[in-house]
């Protein structure tokens, strides 16, 4: 296991990964042969890689990103996504049962259908949304990226032992 911290995914590399995936160009070019980071052999002239600050030359670049390194990023992204998505359905759902919940326990409006109809309706409309947003939005995203995050840390290290 190497302590090294995962340099992926670099936003020129992510870009030009979701551009190969969408088919919009060849998955193709110069990267560093460590961290993918795409990177331009005539000016980058014995410099270092901006990413992983190892040494550019031509015997440590490769000419397309491995499908081991797709598949990673795909793994991340679905990892953050379900967690988005599960935490909006969570606020979703805690709106539905504070609403019935309102509606139960107040008398007038329980007593009166219509009334206790319509000022449930206005309470899903609104705490539905904005339950979604802070659930699904704030803790779901957060918490979607850090599992997102040591899945890569997990699968990079593995990657590494594999290849070096
Ligand atoms: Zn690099």
């Amino acid at each position: 296991m190497s302590v090294e911290k995962c340099p992926l995914f670099s936003e020129k590399l992510e870009l030009h990964m979701v551009e190969v995936g969408n088919g919009l160009r060849p998955n193709a070019g110069n990267f560093c042969k460590f961290c993918f980071n795409p990177v331009e052999l005539a000016s980058n002239k014995n410099k270092k890689c901006e990413i992983c600050k190892k040494n550019i030359t031509k015997n440590n670049t490769v000419k397309s990103v491995p499908d081991e390194i797709f598949a990673i990023l795909r793994e991340v992204r679905k990892i953050e996504r379900t967690y988005v998505i599960s935490f909006a359905f969570l606020g979703i759902f805690l709106s539905l049962f504070t609403g019935f919940l309102i509606i139960f326990n107040t008398t007038f409006l329980f007593a009166n259908e219509i009334l206790g109809t319509i000022i449930l309706f206005a309470y899903l409309l609104i705490t539905g949304r904005l339950f979604a947003n802070i659930f699904g939005g704030i803790i779901g995203d957060q918490l979607g990226y850090k599992k997102g995050r040591s899945r890569l840390e997990l699968r990079w290290s593995e990657w590494k032992d594999n290849n070096n």
